[in-house]
């Protein structure tokens, strides 16, 4: 299966196949009027990349978008317990008097990582992307994964998931459908830890 790398359109964070990924199809690109095989938030990859085209990517931290980014914020998540995130800058955001219980707070990323993160195409899935984070920067999506390709009896199914992303085989995986249990897996670009996570139809 293609990937981004196969059509010259490289995407540090996207290394998953083309067919994973949510795009648009073929056209005018909005922004310079050029003929596009493949548009990005209706750009091509020209203008997407340049950055200035609105996309927005949601995240386990909350969507980020073009202007989250600018910030170095996420535009965050409710938290209970913040401590659980205690690797990172939690920024709170004003308590709202309809809602005094509710606690929401940005998570402060480098803002660099984050216009690489609304400058990358979001992945297809059943409940919408959920990027995964790791060493406080997005981590590089690796594709969607059908849970009946990966042994289904495995207690603990994690590490199965993370030894088929080591060395993926799509074209193994061809003949399974996604209409069920689907994981997504992530690599983090810092230290190489392996992320995912999963959802259903
Ligand atoms: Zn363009
Ligand atoms: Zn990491």
């Amino acid at each position: 299966m293609n990937t981004f790398d196969d059509l010259g359109m490289p995407f540090p964070l996207f290394l998953a196949p083309v067919a994973h990924a949510a795009v648009d199809d073929a056209g005018s690109c909005e922004m310079c009027g050029r003929p596009a095989s493949v548009r990005f938030s209706g750009a091509c990859y020209k203008c997407f990349r340049n950055g200035g085209v609105e996309h927005t990517v949601d995240t386990e931290f909350g969507m980020v978008r073009v202007e989250d980014a600018q910030k170095g914020l996420t535009h965050g998540i409710p938290l209970s317990d913040p401590s659980i995130l205690s690797d990172y800058e939690l920024i709170p955001h004003p308590v709202d008097p309809k809602f005094p219980e509710e606690t929401w707070f940005h998570v402060r990323i480098e803002t660099e990582f984050l216009l690489e993160l609304v400058r990358t195409p979001t992945y297809l899935a059943w409940q919408g992307e959920h990027w995964q984070f790791c060493c406080r920067r997005p981590c590089v999506f690796l594709g969607r994964l059908p849970a009946t390709a990966v042994s289904p009896a495995a207690e603990s199914p994690s590490a199965h998931i993370a030894a088929w992303f080591r060395c993926p085989d799509w074209s193994s995986v061809a003949h399974h459908d996604y209409g069920s249990l689907t994981y997504y897996g992530f690599r983090c670009a810092e230290c190489n830890a392996f992320r995912y996570h999963e959802d259903t139809d």
